[in-house]
């Protein structure tokens, strides 16, 4: 299984590249990163996380782990509204905060196929689609804190992999 990289990690940094075509090792790949994301357990994941660093995302919202949804060169087109709700990451294990962003977007992408289709979402869609796209940028949720408030994760983090989690 490939590892999940976590904060402080400067992979997490870099910028993902636009999938050129569509093929059965990236198909191959979105079925283990979906493996990955179910194990965790979490409810979206960015290839850069794997140290992969393409444009691609996983996410199932579902408890029931049923209804995976695949994003390649996702890209929000139109945002509107205002929410804010508490983020989890799987690469800042053990860490939650408030993160604001727009409560409604509009994704363009590529699905399984290659086919490009959009969709529009909100709740916790919306607020997970723009997480994942970030990592795509290299932007972790907690850029969008204090820096006083990421010295303390970073210190937390530190612990946590001293304690070898
Ligand atoms: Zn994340």
């Amino acid at each position: 299984m490939r590892e999940i990289l976590t904060f402080p990690d400067p992979r997490l940094k870099e910028k993902s590249k636009p999938v050129a075509e569509v093929t059965d090792s990236i198909r191959e790949l979105m079925d283990e990163m979906l493996e990955i994301m179910y194990e965790a357990p979490g409810i979206g994941l960015a290839a850069p996380q794997v140290n992969i660093h393409k444009r691609i995302v996983v996410i199932d919202i579902t408890e029931e782990k049923n209804s995976p949804m695949f994003f390649i060169n996702p890209e929000i087109i139109a945002s509107s509204g205002e929410e804010e709700m508490e983020e989890g990451c799987l690469s800042v294990p053990e860490y939650t905060a408030i993160v604001h962003r727009p409560s409604e977007v509009t994704v363009k992408a590529l699905d399984k196929d290659g086919k490009e289709f959009q969709l529009e979402c909100d709740g916790l869609l919306a607020v997970c689609i723009q997480h994942e796209i970030d990592h795509l940028n290299g932007k972790l949720f907690i850029d969008y804190l204090s820096p006083l408030k990421r010295q303390m994760v970073r210190k937390k983090m530190d612990k946590l992999k001293k304690a070898g989690r």
